[in-house]
């Protein structure tokens, strides 16, 4: 890798790009916000969508890359512990119980960062992504919740040179991550903080519109949904109601080219590079699901302790079997009448995989569809843009031409 040293001049000789302007990805761009700055300058080396390196940022953010024959690792990327975790007193509104905005808040008041980049809403638009770098409480509970759409989280980089900031916490999703690691030491940083969630099939924001006008009743009045470790979409409504449609009840052959390009192809989905990961799927139904990468996780971690309650992870279930089938049923489009996916739904749930299983089951069936993705739609990039860990997670599976 060939980072230049930092110097705002050289910054300044790289213009961001105009929002109409194609992006150096094309197609594959998540909008990560990278190419809003004058940090375009480093993009060829930074995005995630040209040159995945995750090994090798992986050893610079963690000291070490993952074990590829430890079985958890593998899966999870380098970790020093996992827990399933619940805030005692959840933060009303959250995506789950806040952990992430309680963990923001924390640095924040205690003096850690002084200022945390994190997305809050427009105000036309509850899911339309307003990137900032929040300098009160206030500021970043107002961030709470998902914008489950693709978000420039990166567009405010410019902005922490310009206001001098040395020690920063940002909070974001594997391809933004990815960037950030890259250009890290061009940013005049002492300390940077890394809060990640992870992330899969994201979508833009007309896709988000088509997503929910198909799987939801009410999709106006949507204001929160969840994947959830029951294998349904909790959707929750503006009266406070909750609607679940099972995900075998989706309708595959509408929704197959909803999902953003990038996401199709990103093989980052347990966000590998971030300091400290909360996200759900590792943890029982209900439960948060938290992996400490490093000692920096840990400190993070440590500020909310006593405002947790938490469980060891578990596993349980064999979900080998369950993804093998999805493989080609996802290939073909099949949607099942919703009696049938309402059945399927009951039976996996209670005899399907749980906990780190059932993460495992998410993993495997997003990494196989995006690999056949790859395979079918940039197969010149299938070599190098695929990490080893996928490349073996994959090889587990059969996969139809
Ligand atoms: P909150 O306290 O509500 O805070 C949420 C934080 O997320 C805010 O700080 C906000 O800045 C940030 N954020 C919101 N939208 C975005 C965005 N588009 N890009 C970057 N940052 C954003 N977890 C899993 O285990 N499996 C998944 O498949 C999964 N998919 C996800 C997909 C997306 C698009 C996102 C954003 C998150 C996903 N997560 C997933 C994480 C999970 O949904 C929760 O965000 C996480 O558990 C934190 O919950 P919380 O209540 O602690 O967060
Ligand atoms: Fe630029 Fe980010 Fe898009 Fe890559 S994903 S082209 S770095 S905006």
């Amino acid at each position: 890798m060939t980072l230049v040293s930092p110097n705002s001049a050289q910054h300044k000789k790289a213009k961001a790009l105009k929002p109409s302007s194609r992006r150096p990805a094309k197609e594959l761009c998540s909008e990560c916000g990278l190419c809003d700055t004058y940090y375009i300058h480093y993009v060829k080396d930074a995005c995630a969508f040209i040159h995945q390196h995750i090994a090798e940022l992986e050893t610079q953010s963690h000291t070490r890359s993952r074990n590829l024959e430890d079985p958890d690792e593998l899966y999870f990327g380098v970790n020093q512990g996992m827990m399933a975790a619940q805030k005692t007193a959840p933060i009303e509104g959250a995506q789950w119980t806040g952990i992430v905005s309680t963990i923001a808040i924390e640095m924040l008041t205690k003096g850690l960062v002084e200022g945390v980049v994190c997305v809050q809403n427009t105000k036309e638009d509850r899911f339309a992504p307003m990137p900032i770098i929040a300098r009160t409480p206030e500021d970043i509970l107002k961030a709470r919740v998902n914008k489950p759409t693709l978000s420039p989280n990166l567009s405010v980089l410019e902005q922490i040179e310009q206001s001098g900031m040395k020690r920063l916490l940002v909070i974001g999703v594997g391809c933004q991550i990815q960037a950030l690691r890259a250009v890290e030491k061009q940013l005049g940083l002492e300390k940077l903080y890394v809060l990640g969630t992870p992330c899969v099939d994201n979508v833009n924001r007309a896709g988000l519109q088509k997503f929910l006008e198909t799987t939801s009743k009410s999709p106006a009045t949507v204001v929160h949904y969840e994947f959830m470790q029951d294998f349904r979409v909790h959707f929750k409504h503006e009266d406070g109601s909750t609607e679940t449609v099972p995900f075998f009840g989706l309708k595959t052959n509408q929704l197959k080219d909803v999902f953003a390009p990038s996401c199709m192809s990103c093989f980052d989905y347990v966000n590998s590079l971030a300091d400290l990961v909360v996200g759900y799927m590792g943890a029982p139904f209900g439960w948060q699901w938290i992996v400490v990468r490093n000692n920096t996780g840990q400190e993070m971690l440590d500020l909310v302790k006593e405002q947790l309650q938490t469980q060891p992870v578990m596993s349980k279930g064999d979900r080998t079997s369950a993804v093998q089938q999805s493989i080609p049923a996802y290939d073909k489009g099949v949607t099942l009448p919703m009696w049938a996916a309402k059945l399927m739904g009951v039976v996996i749930e209670k005899i399907g995989p749980k906990g780190l299983e059932y993460a495992r089951f998410s993993i495997d069936s997003h990494f196989t569809r995006n690999y056949l993705y790859l395979k079918r739609n940039y197969p010149e990039k299938l070599q190098a843009h695929v990490p080893e860990f996928a490349k073996r997670i994959v090889n587990q599976y059969r996969l139809p031409e």
